[in-house]
């Protein structure tokens, strides 16, 4: 259990105040008791879980600094540090504004109707003095008087609406604890004896909050007894989750005793709805199990690069395959195992992840273990060339774990399960490297797994997942493609019918289309149509599978020839690998459906 803590501020101590609601602006000062001589502090330039440089200091404004009633000077050294010219050893002031205006969970915001932040947006940090006690103070205003705080940092001295004091042991405790205000929904639960809060904002009166807190204790039970069986004890003594309900929008982002996490309104459960999940929910259900699951699987068993983190810089690993994709692959399942969704639903979420790396012709490109290295990059900055170039850790990553367990399954000495169990036994709940996951698979299998790993991990042959399935009562089967896959192609159609990516060894390539291209009319059968959708495209073109179609590009009109393959035929995986070898000849749209439902069952149960 942790000691208790003074509830008194730290000798680094932050006062945060939400007051000028509308300049988007928090007011925070710093106080160092013990300041250096020339003493450095920073803003870090990424948060972790998002592997994306941010440069958080690009809302940091009028940074001065104190000592009694002298003004100390300071110098910006580059981007995101300064150093304060104050006497060593005498209390500091720094005082700053952040301007709060991204609506992700990776940064921070601030309006009139609720708050937010991490400590990352906010906290700067005081070079050497990391691993000292920090508090952080959040400040009541008039503007905020019927507002509450929620956050998994420790509470010091707080009122019952929770401002007040909050103690982290370190920085990075300090940095990993976002912080929820307004007017939000609570709701409480134990799972497996640990208490878990879910705060839930934005969320319609018809929310059905009883359905979400009951859904998520049968989440947190199944991933705690997933790792630690009927009487092991969780890593964390308490879990918050932090939800924000938003017009559109999907994500979140994994803490040591938290996670802030984003949906739709549209996916939140409502009052009187049918008992079976939608799609909707499920997808929210799905959020929930994955970043849960990370408070084991990345939080506490990491990479070995993040032993510790370096705020300043990007923070490599070729990991994020097994960190990702490994939850991802767990995230649906433990639905399934929670009784959450079923069989049919359950093959559903996994015949999407199959046909997204069907569809990314990049998986011929990169490996999962070069695409993680790069995601800094690459998946963290899409672009028309990213489908082509790169292959989503998060999916693929999700599948290379789907055919190791299915391997290890078939071959009847354990399951994946056992290889997660057996690596946070062998790591210590610390950090991991490649050799651990081999030595671990060795042990549970009782055989290597170097060439499984080496062709799955770090090659780009395609995954065995046809056999492996049917093994496991599931019949993989192609599917009549979408035009857009036939065409290779990935479109939008909001305002016209607009190219954003044409996928490589596609017709859409082979015709001359380029991203950005505007599609405005084909002509089939020598007359000419106007389109404006997809549909638009395929309705006109009826049969015909010779078409011209007609684009704008940079101010031009050009007509290009584009030859529709047949319907059943796939647009980008008909192709050539670069040095003329013939890839094996891959559907790119698949779905999933039961041959042997005992099989199946002894699989998903
Ligand atoms: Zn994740």
């Amino acid at each position: 259990m942790p000691t208790a803590r003074p509830a008194e501020p730290a000798d680094l101590h932050y006062r945060v105040e939400p007051s000028d609601l509308h300049a988007h602006l928090f007011h925070v000062v710093l106080t160092l008791a013990h300041p250096a001589a020339g003493q450095e502090v920073s803003l870090p330039v990424w948060i972790p879980g998002s592997y994306l440089i941010r440069e958080f200091a690009k809302n940091l404004q009028q940074l001065k600094a104190r000592q009694g009633r002298r003004a100390v000077p300071l110098t910006q050294l580059d981007k995101h540090r300064w150093r304060v010219d104050c006497r060593p050893g005498r209390p500091l002031e720094l005082r700053y504004a952040v301007c709060a205006c991204d609506p992700s969970v990776r940064s921070a915001w601030l309006d009139a109707a609720r708050g937010f932040f991490n400590g990352t947006s906010l906290c700067l940090r005081v070079h050497g003095q990391e691993a000292q006690r920090h508090t952080l103070e959040i400040a009541s205003t008039d503007a905020t008087a019927h507002w509450s705080v929620a956050t998994g940092l420790d509470a010091l001295a707080t009122d019952e609406r929770g401002f007040g004091l909050y103690g982290a042991a370190d920085y990075d405790e300090l940095v990993d604890c976002p912080v929820e205000l307004g007017t939000f929904w609570v709701g409480h639960f134990d799972a497996c004896a640990i208490p878990h809060r879910l705060v839930v904002a934005g969320a319609t009166p018809s929310f059905d909050g009883q359905r979400l807190l009951d859904d998520t204790r049968k989440i947190c039970e199944a991933a705690i007894r997933f790792w630690h069986g009927a009487a092991g004890k969780a890593p964390h003594a308490s879990f918050l989750f932090l939800l924000h309900a938003v017009d559109d929008g999907c994500g979140g982002l994994e803490h040591r005793n938290s996670t802030a996490l984003v949906c739709g309104r549209r996916n939140l459960p409502r009052q009187q709805q049918e008992a079976k999940a939608g799609e909707n929910y499920t997808t929210l259900l799905g959020l929930i199990s994955h970043e849960y699951f990370h408070t084991w699987n990345v939080k506490r068993l990491r990479p070995a690069e993040f032993s510790s983190y370096d705020y300043s810089r990007e923070n490599y690993t070729d990991l994020l395959w097994f960190f990702e994709g490994f939850t991802s692959y767990y995230d649906d399942l433990l639905l399934r195992r929670a009784g959450l969704i079923d069989d049919a639903a359950y093959l559903k979420c996994l015949a999407k992840t199959i046909n997204q790396v069907l569809q990314t012709p990049g998986r011929a490109v990169q490996s999962v273990a070069q695409a993680s290295f790069d995601a800094w990059v690459k998946y963290y900055r899409p672009d028309a060339n990213t489908a082509n170039a790169t292959i989503s850790y998060y999916t693929k990553g999700a599948l290379v774990a789907l055919c190791l367990d299915l391997t290890l399954r078939r071959e009847g000495h354990a399951t994946l399960d056992d290889v997660m169990r057996a690596l946070w036994t062998r790591c210590q709940q610390g950090p991991m490297t490649e050799a651990d996951l081999h030595a671990a698979l060795h042990a549970c299998a009782g055989r290597p797994f170097d060439a499984e790993l080496q062709q799955w991990v770090h090659g780009t042959a395609e995954l065995p997942l046809t056999d492996l399935l049917a093994a496991h009562g599931v019949d993989l089967k192609a599917e009549t493609p979408q035009l857009a896959q036939r065409l290779g192609l990935r479109v939008a159609q909001d305002h016209g019918l607009r190219i954003q990516t044409v996928l490589r060894g596609g017709a859409a390539e082979k015709s001359g289309m380029a991203a950005g291209d505007e599609w405005l009319g084909v002509e089939a059968r020598g007359q000419g149509w106007r389109v404006r959708k997809l549909d638009d495209v395929a309705f006109y073109a009826g049969t015909e599978t010779a078409l011209t179609a007609w684009v704008a590009r940079d101010g031009r009109l050009l007509r290009l020839a584009l030859e529709l393959p047949a319907r059943g035929q796939a647009g980008s995986a008909r192709k050539k690998a670069r040095h003329g070898t013939a890839t094996p000849a891959q559907p790119d749209t698949i779905s999933l459906t039961p041959s042997d439902r005992n099989a199946l069952r002894r699989w998903l149960d």
